[in-house]
């Protein structure tokens, strides 16, 4: 069914306009930096990388590798030295997510993995919400981000005010947060949820009506699924709601036999047009299972060339679209951030305790 209602921010009157912050990103620590290492091309880093290029040969070109391979020999040295982890979102480059990444996935798997982790340090090579994230779910470790601008439209479309103010406009309407938001908002609703199992969270709270928030694309497709009424926020990714359903139409003209995927996070035009509509993990899935010979995956760019890398017969067709916080996370800051032990997330303890529990409750549904 049609989500029952959309809110924003300008239908609160009495919304409040300045917000503090409750999560910070410190400096790199004095004291803790170790020196550069060479970033040299040599025949030693030829072979010391060669069996990680084979896993990128087909998404980079052999003239590009000696301009990456020392950078990426060094960070693979350094989070030995420092006993560290480097977790990897599927939208991040595939020098990044095949090479360096000892950890890789959507929100749910990385959110998942980042309870089983043993490192002292974790290097979230992703975007702010999923490095708090880390930090919810590792308290005692030190969690870094190598570029403290990597934020995300749908987080910062909505406030922990903004939670409340939803709450006193639907008393007893549990809420729902997809882990795209802040620890703030977190902090304030039931539970959280992922793409890949929206509709399951849901569910799970057996009641007739629901607050889910922010991306009302995710939640247009929620209620599509379900019987249970969805109120909705106005908040859009950046990157799914540029796609348009005249956009596959065209490409269908073209060549009927593609294939085409789409992220739930796509405007409901976007995913009419589509062959299947999931999560980044079940897109992944899916291609592995169907291998079709042509395919367009209607998301963020570096999912392509990471899914290419894998499987070089399937062959992407574009569109796809840029995510300008992603692309913040770059080889080179992940070097310095090791090398710096910058920048670091903390998490006020108080709110981090509201915060975990709402990431727990996700966590501990019985699948
Ligand atoms: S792709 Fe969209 S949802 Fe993901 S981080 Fe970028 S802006 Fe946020």
């Amino acid at each position: 069914m049609p989500i029952t209602g959309i809110y924003g921010p300008d239908d609160f009157t009495n919304r409040p306009q300045a917000q503090t912050a409750r999560t910070h990103v410190m400096p790199a620590r004095t004291g803790a930096a170790l020196p550069m290492p060479s970033l040299e091309w040599t025949p030693e880093v030829e072979q010391a990388t060669a069996h990680l290029y084979e896993r990128v040969k087909h998404v980079i070109p052999p003239i590009e590798w000696p301009l990456m391979a020392p950078t990426i020999k060094a960070i693979n040295e350094l989070k030995r030295a420092r006993n560290a982890v480097i977790l990897a979102h599927n939208y991040q480059t595939p020098e990044i997510f095949h090479c360096v990444a000892d950890i890789g996935g959507d929100s749910l798997q990385l959110a998942v993995e980042a309870t089983k982790v043993k490192a002292d340090i974790i290097v979230q090579c992703g975007v702010h919400f999923m490095a708090e994230t880390s930090k919810l779910l590792n308290p005692d470790k030190t969690v870094l981000i190598p570029d403290q601008r990597a934020g995300c439209s749908l987080a910062a479309s909505i406030t922990g005010a903004d939670v409340r103010l939803l709450r006193e406009k639907f008393p007893g309407v549990p809420v729902v947060a997809y882990v795209n938001t802040s620890a703030e908002v977190k902090a304030e609703v039931d539970i959280c949820c992922t793409s890949s199992n929206a509709v399951q969270v849901v569910e799970s709270l057996n009641a007739p009506s629901v607050i889910f928030l922010p991306d009302r694309y995710l939640a247009s497709y929620v209620a599509s699924k379900t019987d249970v009424k969805i109120i909705a926020w106005k908040g859009a990714c950046e990157v799914h709601e540029r796609f348009t359903g005249d956009e596959l139409r065209s490409l269908r003209e073209a060549d009927p036999s593609v294939q085409i995927i789409a992220h739930p996070e796509c405007p409901p035009d976007v995913l009419a047009e589509a062959d299947f509509t999931g999560s980044t993990a079940h897109m992944i899935n899916w291609v592995r299972a169907k291998r079709p010979k042509r395919l367009v995956m209607i998301t963020e760019c570096s999912m392509a060339d990471n899914v290419h890398a894998e499987l070089p017969d399937v062959e992407m067709l574009r569109p796809c679209n840029l995510c300008p916080h992603m692309k913040r996370i770059t080889l080179a800051n992940i070097l310095e951030s090791l090398l710096t032990l910058g920048e670091e997330v903390t998490i006020e303890p108080e709110l981090a305790v509201r915060a975990r529990r709402s990431v727990e409750r996700m966590i501990n549904l019985k699948n």
